[in-house]
Formats: C-alpha cells, sequence, structure tokens
C-alpha cells in the first residue's frame, strides 16, 4: 500500500513489494468471472418489491442509477510514456441524501461493477439509516504495479475529472479495495485547490486531515456488534463459539480482534496466501504481530495451515467471509458446515449458494446489514467535519452501536413477522424507507 503509516491492516494484508519498493496493494477480493454481480443484486431487490407490491413507477426509480460517468485519466508513467485509465463514478439514487460510496483502483473494475456496488450503497445506507444516498466509484488499474507518484498522479487526474459531481452536499467519496487514508487526502487536497479546505470532501481521512476517530475499526466493529446481536436471537452462545474469517485485512482482522474480545474461539483466519487454523482458538494479538514480521497469516507458529477453501468448509458455529464476493457459490455450498454465515465482504454469497443455505437451514446475516458499520462511521466523520468538531472514540463506538442495533432489530422484526430470510428483510427495511421519500419527492 503507499502509506503504512496511515493504514497499516491494508499494508500487513498485502505483503509483495510493488516496482517501487512500497509494500503492495492487497490482490483485490473480486467475484469470480462467472458472477454476474448487477444481476445479483436486481434480482434480490426484486424479490424484496415482489413482496412489498411496490409500484412500478418506485421500483423503476429505485432500480435506475441517476447518474454514470466514465472519464478517462491520462497519466505520464515513471518510464515517460502516457498511459490511459477509465474512471467510473455511478451515482446510484439521493432522495434520502447526498451521494455516498467508496472508490476502488483494481484490474477488474469495470461500469456493471461500480453500478451495482452503488446500489448496494443505497440500500445500506437506507437499511443503517444515515441520511446518505448510495454510489460508488473505481478506476481500472493494477496498483500493485504503480509507484506511489503513479498512484498519486491518477487520483489526482480523476479527482479532477469527477469534480463537477463531487460535493459535500453532493457526492462523498471513501476509501474501498486498494484504496486508503492516503488516497482520500489527495483526493481532499486536490479538490481543496479550486474549492478551498474542505476535508468533508471525501471521509476515510487520516486522523490529523479530519478523519474520526473508530473509522478503521468501524467495519469490523460493526459486524462484530451483528454477530453478537445474531448469536442472541438464534441461541448460539458467542462465549466459546468457533468462528472461522476468510480475509484479514481491514474488516476481518478487527472482526476477528473484536470477537475475540467477546470470548468466541477464533479458530481460523487467512488471507490471499492461505489460512492457519487452531483448534483451542487463535491467540489474535500474535496473529496480528506475526502478520506484521513476515506479511502473512500463514505459517504461524503453533498453527494448521489451511487454505482459503478449506477455511470455508470448516465445522464451526460461525463463518465470516470477510474478503472477496462470491466466495460461497454453487460448487462449495454443499460443503458449508457452519450454523450461521455473517456476510462481512459485499456480496460473498451467490444466489444460488443462498437458496442452497436457505434450504438447510443456516442461518445467512446479509451483507448490507452486517458491513454497514463503515458508512456509518463515515457519516460521523462528514458530520464532525461540518460541525468542526471532534468526537473521542467513546462517542463514536457509542453511536455506531445505536445504529448497528436498531437496524438488526428491524431486520430481526422483518424476518420474523413476514417469515422472510433476514436478507430480504434486510432489503425492505431499507425499500421501505427509499419508497416513501421517492413517494414525497415525486
Ligand atoms: P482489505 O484489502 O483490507 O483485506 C482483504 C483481505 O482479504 C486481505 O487479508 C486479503 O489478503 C484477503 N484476500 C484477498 N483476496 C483473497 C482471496 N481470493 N481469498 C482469500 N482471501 C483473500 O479489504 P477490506 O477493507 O477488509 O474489505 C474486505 C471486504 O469487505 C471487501 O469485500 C469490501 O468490499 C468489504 N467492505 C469493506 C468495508 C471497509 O470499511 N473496509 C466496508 C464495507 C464492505
Amino acid at each position: 500500500m503507499t502509506s503504512s503509516v496511515l493504514n497499516p491492516t491494508k499494508v500487513r494484508s498485502g505483503s509483495k513489494k510493488n516496482r517501487a519498493g512500497a509494500p503492495s496493494h492487497t490482490k483485490t477480493p473480486s467475484l469470480p468471472k462467472h458472477t454476474d454481480f448487477d444481476q445479483i443484486t436486481n434480482q434480490q431487490f426484486d424479490i424484496a418489491a415482489e413482496h412489498m407490491k411496490l409500484e412500478q413507477e418506485i421500483r423503476m426509480l429505485l432500480r435506475t442509477p441517476y447518474r454514470e460517468l466514465i472519464v478517462q485519466v491520462p497519466v505520464r508513467m515513471a518510464d515517460g510514456n502516457l498511459k490511459l485509465f477509465h474512471g467510473y463514478r455511478v451515482q446510484h439514487n439521493a432522495v434520502r441524501g447526498p451521494y455516498k460510496g467508496g472508490l476502488r483502483f483494481h484490474p477488474e473494475v469495470d461500469i456493471n461493477e461500480v453500478r451495482s456496488l452503488a446500489s448496494l450503497m443505497t440500500w445500506k445506507t437506507a437499511l443503517i439509516d444515515v441520511p446518505f444516498g448510495g454510489a460508488k466509484g473505481g478506476v481500472t488499474c493494477d496498483p500493485t504495479t504503480m509507484s506511489r507518484q503513479e498512484l498519486q498522479s491518477l487520483t489526482r487526474g480523476f479527482t479532477q475529472k469527477l469534480d463537477m459531481a463531487l460535493g459535500v452536499y453532493r457526492d462523498i467519496p471513501a476509501p474501498d479495495v486498494n484504496t486508503n487514508a492516503q488516497v482520500m487526502a489527495w483526493i481532499m487536497d486536490e479538490y481543496g485547490k479550486k474549492h478551498g479546505y474542505t476535508p468533508a470532501i471525501v471521509t476515510g481521512k487520516p486522523l490529523n486531515l479530519g478523519g474520526s476517530q473508530g473509522r478503521d475499526q468501524a467495519t469490523g466493529r460493526g459486524t462484530m456488534i451483528i454477530t453478537r446481536e445474531a448469536c442472541k436471537a438464534f441461541g448460539i452462545n458467542l462465549k466459546n463459539a468457533s468462528v472461522a474469517i476468510q480475509g484479514f485485512g481491514n474488516v476481518g482482522s478487527w472482526a476477528a480482534r473484536l470477537l475475540a474480545e467477546q470470548c468466541a474461539k477464533i479458530v481460523a483466519v487467512s488471507d490471499v496466501r492461505g489460512g492457519i487454523f487452531k483448534e483451542t482458538g487463535l491467540d489474535i494479538a500474535k496473529v496480528l504481530e506475526h502478520l506484521k514480521e513476515t506479511g502473512s497469516v500463514v505459517d504461524m507458529p503453533g498453527t494448521r495451515t489451511v487454505d482459503n477453501a478449506e477455511l470455508l468448509t470448516l465445522d464451526v458455529d460461525i463463518l465470516i467471509p470477510a474478503a472477496m464476493g462470491g466466495a460461497i457459490n454453487k460448487d462449495n455450498v454443499e460443503q458449508v458446515k457452519a450454523r450461521m454465515l455473517i456476510e462481512a465482504a459485499n456480496s460473498p454469497v451467490t444466489p444460488e449458494a443462498d437458496e442452497s443455505l436457505q434450504t438447510r437451514g443456516v442461518i445467512v446475516v446479509p451483507d448490507i446489514l452486517v458491513n454497514a458499520g463503515g458508512v456509518t462511521v463515515s457519516y460521523f466523520e462528514w458530520v464532525q467535519n461540518l460541525q468542526q468538531f471532534h468526537w473521542d472514540l467513546s462517542h463514536v463506538n457509542a453511536e455506531l452501536e445505536k445504529h448497528m442495533t436498531r437496524a438488526w432489530q428491524q431486520v430481526l422484526a422483518g424476518h420474523r413477522e413476514n417469515k422472510l430470510p433476514l436478507r430480504i428483510a434486510a432489503y425492505c427495511v431499507a425499500l421501505d424507507k427509499l419508497a416513501e421519500t421517492t413517494r414525497q419527492r415525486y
């Protein structure tokens, strides 16, 4: 990654050196090629809309992105050649507030993926009840082969091209896969050249540029809160419950730390290079140390090596995919033995796999709820920037707890009262708010 100081977990998860000699970006969680991400998200929307008997006009407005930008970003590379990159920003929906969503730098970024992730942001912000809409962006590039200077030029060029679409009350980007606090600092700086000091233009910034306490751990903390609540609701004792986590980056490592604090037994974790298993439970502080020293969790003394495929099929109480989309699919779903699956990554379970898990009675807690902690604390960061007043960590965490548990209660009520899968119940909570606001506007 570009800066170890700014985002240590990202650095730890990417171990290779790029050609600039800096630690590289993590190999990106991405959907298998056969998965049509856009189709998946629309399918889930359609099921919920049908259940709610939403009027066709509202469905049409909510399903269709408001604005899609595709821009060219030329960058003079270190070797003297001019390289042309393509950047995207999809502003999906803003009936409830300014567009909000991350920026992804990855070779597989395309308009379909960005569009689909933008729609997930619309449902997520409505479900967790922050006054934002949904957006997503990205640049098709391979950051692992780029120098820090090239990445900075790319980020600044992209910011200039997006300038007319961004704004503190219009569209506020954030980090996503392979972008971090340093990238947000460059965006803020570039935007500020034209508009003056504007920290609220991005979230996920470094602390001393207006970032929020607790933003780095927010998605992992939200994952822990939802896991804890789901255990209570479905009669699983979290104390000593066995947990396997795929992905030990920002989300996975924080979820592991915080679940271990709740006395859960984290028996397996993995990163892109492979995983480790210990039946009596891993010492997460030691795993973090090992990761810091070696760049990976693998080969940690006193553990057995497992590969990522095996990790997903371990006989555990709770399985947490926190790396890639499409991790659980028709090819491996039959081997999943966990009682409960907590979707910390975006779209880690394909629809076919989801159906199979439901039939077998596996509890699947959906991504738009589980990983909503990140955008929730991004909202707190934006509020702090607008007020020019800093919150302390305990205040951030207490407010996050409120948002997460309130959304969980609403989803659980929908699940129980209407006999809906948790995913569809979550979509219904979100769509209900979005539909109501849309009717009031049109
Ligand atoms: P990250 O880059 O910090 O970490 C990703 C982890 O997954 C790393 O440990 C990496 O080695 C591992 N990994 C990558 N490819 C893998 C593979 N093929 N098999 C197994 N492991 C693999 O990313 P993150 O920020 O922790 O995000 C993880 C997931 O959570 C992504 O799907 C992301 O979209 C989602 N998410 C993140 C946030 C956030 O605030 N960071 C918020 C919402 C959703």
